[in-house]
């Protein structure tokens, strides 16, 4: 079993300040102790110094499309639906398992360099991105994309390929969890919807959806179905704790209480919702309804964001509910739980702190770098000035898989992500 020790650094304290410098031990992929510094004179494989810099948890990011870092500034400000029809999904279509493969590496090395130690993610070709975790160090929740578009034959193929995908997925990585993709409400039939709902409580899995992103697509489930899409999911008994909805933009007070009841999970996109027009949820309403602490943070894909930066997320979050209310909504310790806590319990880690016996998913910002400085409120720093860029080191379970803002092998994947994007879209 490795170890690891980082000695003399700031440990980021509860509430958001940074606290005096302490040891963190590691053993394994777990923090063995966190002691005052120099208590403890324990041999370990590898010492990291720990002066200067702040540890604070991993990131998660609770909803993207990895692979999607191919297509980063190929289509902008265009209407959602013509930048979908006319540039995504063509594009999309002539991918290969190995195009995914390449972009999610891509991705995880973006994560990896911005202090994300966790994603949750949706798309096409699962082995593809599986396998690019597998080699990253990162923890994901994948999901293939379900769609059936509404044909019977469709869905017997999706759900096979589902079972399949989960039967393999016990030989993958204990770094990745297995989840269901059913893609939202407008591209998946009842009968799937369904077969999803037994599968995951049968295999206890969580479930990964698209919800009520935009106006239209709850028109369209009023239209089909004579309710609101989250009151229809009621309706077939599709919600509960284990459901991840990502966007959730037009809910009625109704559909908040119901997602409340049921203890569902909601994934906020601020970045892509405000570039896409997809509209606001206001966040003061999901509080009031109770589901605080089951709400976390995502970047959605690149092709709508256009980074993974976790800490301009944050940032987002906060500024985009407090324009439309007041300065007080969103204070950064909340946009800090919606990037560590929420989603860990969400996604069943025993992470997103730093404390003895949790998963070793630590960041080390660096303390010198010019957004840290002065350092007067560790925890504003981090969510309102604070960018990937001031992360050093990274580590997730237990392994080190960046020093000094170092990551191997880094410039080959680049090359290599740049020839595949390219040709993903230029055709040669
Ligand atoms: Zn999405």
């Amino acid at each position: 079993m490795s170890s690891i020790v980082i000695k003399g650094v700031q440990v980021m304290s509860k509430g958001g300040g940074s606290g005096k410098e302490k040891d963190i031990y590691i053993e394994g992929n777990l923090i063995e102790e966190v002691t005052d510094v120099d208590v403890r004179r324990r041999e370990a494989e590898f010492v990291i110094q720990g002066h200067d810099k702040v540890a604070i948890p991993g990131l998660f990011n609770a909803h993207t499309h990895a692979a999607m870092t191919l297509l980063r500034g190929y289509a902008d400000d265009m209407p959602l639906q013509d930048w979908l029809s006319e540039k995504i999904w063509p594009v999309e279509v002539r991918l290969t398992e190995e195009d995914v493969y390449w972009g999610t590496k891509l991705a995880c090395l973006e994560m990896i360099k911005s202090g994300t130690v966790f994603f949750n993610d949706m798309y096409w070709h699962f082995r593809g991105s599986a396998r690019a975790v597998a080699e990253s160090g990162l923890r994901a929740a994948l999901s293939a994309v379900f769609i059936d578009g509404f044909d019977e034959e469709r869905a017997k193929e999706q759900m096979r390929m589902n079972e399949r995908l989960y039967h393999d997925s016990k030989g993958l990585s204990d770094r990745i969890i297995f989840v269901l993709g059913p893609h939202a409400l407008y591209t998946v039939s009842e009968e799937s919807l369904c077969w999803v709902r037994d599968f995951a409580e049968r295999h206890d899995l969580l479930v990964h959806i698209h919800l009520s992103e935009t106006e239209e697509e709850v028109k369209s489930c009023i239209d089909r179905y004579g309710m609101r899409p989250v009151e229809y999911l009621d309706s077939i008994g599709f919600l509960s704790p284990r459901t991840i909805a990502a966007h959730c933009v037009h809910l009625s007070r109704r559909e908040l209480a119901l997602l409340k009841q049921h203890e569902t999970k909601i994934v906020h996109n601020p970045a892509s919702n405000m570039k896409l027009a997809s509209g606001r949820m206001p966040y003061e309403q999901m509080k009031e309804a109770g589901l605080y602490r089951n709400i976390a943070l995502g970047t959605d894909g690149c092709a709508s964001n256009n980074n993974l930066d976790m800490f301009e997320e944050m940032k987002i979050a906060s500024l985009f509910h407090k324009a439309f209310t007041n300065p007080t909504v969103m204070p950064a310790e909340e946009a800090f739980e919606l990037a560590t806590v929420n989603p860990a319990r969400m996604f069943r880690l025993n992470s997103g702190a730093i404390e003895a016996g949790k998963l070793a998913d630590i960041v080390l910002l660096d303390l010198k770098n010019v957004e840290l400085v002065p350092n007067h409120n560790l925890i504003s720093n981090i969510v309102y000035a604070a960018n990937g860029s001031c992360v050093d080191t990274v580590i997730c379970d237990g392994k080190i898989l960046m020093s000094g803002r170092e990551v191997e092998g880094e410039e080959e994947l680049k090359e290599k992500a740049r020839e595949v994007a390219h040709r993903l879209v230029n055709g040669s």
